[in-house]
């Protein structure tokens, strides 16, 4: 069974704004992206995409916030 996240070849986490932090890209991997999907389930961005389909680029794995703040600060935006 492949662990690795189905989002992993789009995920600006790695080919974007981590891109000069390697250790702390290689961290995020390790706990979230090749973690199968108990990992996956637990990285913020993976669950807002789920849910809306999209999420903000530099949402970061572990954030803090939750998966319904994210959201609503999204639409908020939108406005
Ligand atoms: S950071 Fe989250 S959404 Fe991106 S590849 Fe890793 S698990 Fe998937």
């Amino acid at each position: 069974m492949n662990n690795t996240c189905e989002k992993h070849q789009i995920c600006p986490i790695f080919n974007g704004i981590l891109k000069d932090k390697q250790m702390t890209a290689k961290s995020y991997q390790n706990q979230y992206c090749n973690a199968g999907e108990t990992g996956w389930n637990k990285c913020k961005r993976f669950l807002v995409v789920k849910q809306i389909g999209s999420c903000p680029p530099n949402l970061l794995p572990n954030s803090f916030k939750s998966v319904e703040q994210i959201i609503t600060e999204m639409s908020n935006k939108e406005i």
